[in-house]
């Protein structure tokens, strides 16, 4: 059995009044039913990009898209729009920050909910109505039946955020697509939000990429991690891998910049210096060499001037040698 969705060399790059932003360039990534891939990385790394790509919803005028998305076999990139639509919301659905991008103010939560189920499921109105009514009780709104009667505005962030599970899952999705969906929460409320996706994966099955720029929340979520920079996935493994034993500097980083578990509270943390490369002008070799502190270690200039790339399996696309990553990860970063 194949991948549900498959990803092979995307590039996705937009014509802008500035000149050409290469988002993705050169992106190879699968998911499997049932797992969840966490995508990391900071913004404009590219890891909304690719998922709208996924979910068609790119603007064709200014986009240009090469390489495959085979969605259970089926390539996307060439589809036309009345299968991608025909496919978001029943095959593919989509959950946000801000459920308000996805929640109308002017109709009821129910009858939203409701929509998807009408379209794809050419259900009535009434069946329709009761299933979101059952959806909205399974994602934990108390007392459904007359919840689903009100506006989202009579919701709080976290129902919302609920409601908008509901309605991405009301169709029985075989991939869900989930983008920061608990950053604007607070802690609590993210936690119940995760462990309610963990709890209806369990019962839909359904394969999920996470995307955040939040390690800790990886850890909790994903199975899987692929770690995106300028474009490009610089490194993958399972999520106990990447974790336990990071191979890529930009990885480190990352992890040194979250607050750690064992160290004392208010331990400072370390922010990776400098910024994301503009995406218009992407640095030579490298993506990450401007802001490395371990490209001495590799030698000449071998950094600025060739593209490390990343091997099939596990691996990071970072020229220092893997007895290089191992030791530095163990004797230098760790201890901090
Ligand atoms: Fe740093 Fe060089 Fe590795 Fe890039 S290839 S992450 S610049 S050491
Ligand atoms: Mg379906």
């Amino acid at each position: 059995e194949g991948s549900l969705l498959s990803v092979r060399d995307l590039h996705v790059s937009f014509k802008t009044e500035d000149g050409i932003v290469r988002a993705v360039d050169g992106l190879s990534f699968d998911v499997q039913r049932g797992r969840t891939l966490g995508i990391v990385g900071e913004s404009g790394s590219g890891k909304s990009v690719t998922n709208l790509t996924v979910l068609g919803l790119h603007n064709p005028m200014f986009t240009t898209i090469e390489g495959e998305i085979l969605l259970d076999g089926k390539e996307l990139t060439t589809a036309r729009e009345a299968e991608l639509e025909k496919l978001r919301g029943n095959k593919v659905a989509m959950i946000f920050q801000d459920p308000l991008t996805a929640l109308s103010p002017y109709y009821t939560v129910g009858r939203q909910i409701a929509e998807p189920y009408m379209k794809h499921n050419g259900a009535s109105k009434r069946v329709a109505w009761d299933r979101a009514v059952e959806m909205l009780g399974k994602v934990g709104i108390p007392n459904p039946k007359e919840r689903a009667k009100d506006y989202p505005h009579q919701f709080s962030g976290g129902m919302r955020q609920r409601a908008m599970i509901a309605m991405a899952l009301i169709c029985d999705p075989d991939l869900l697509i989930a983008d920061e969906p608990t950053t604007a929460l607070d802690v609590t409320v993210q936690a119940q939000i995760l462990d309610l996706l963990k709890d209806l994966q369990q019962e839909f099955g359904s394969g999920i990429v996470f995307i955040t720029h939040d390690l800790g929340v990886i850890a909790d979520m994903a199975d899987d991690i692929m770690v995106m920079y300028a474009g490009r996935a610089v490194e993958r493994g399972t999520t106990d891998e990447v974790l336990r034993s990071p191979q890529h500097p930009y990885t480190w980083g990352l992890l040194n910049s979250m607050p750690r578990l064992d160290s004392d509270l208010g331990a400072p943390l370390a922010p990776i210096p400098g910024a994301p490369p503009s995406l218009l002008n992407p640095p030579s070799g490298c993506p990450f060499h401007p802001r490395c502190t371990f490209r001495d270690r590799v030698g000449g200039s071998r950094c600025v001037t060739e593209r490390p790339l990343l091997a099939p399996d596990r691996a990071s696309a970072c020229h220092l040698t893997a007895d290089q990553k191992r030791t530095i990860f163990v004797e230098e970063i760790k201890p901090r």
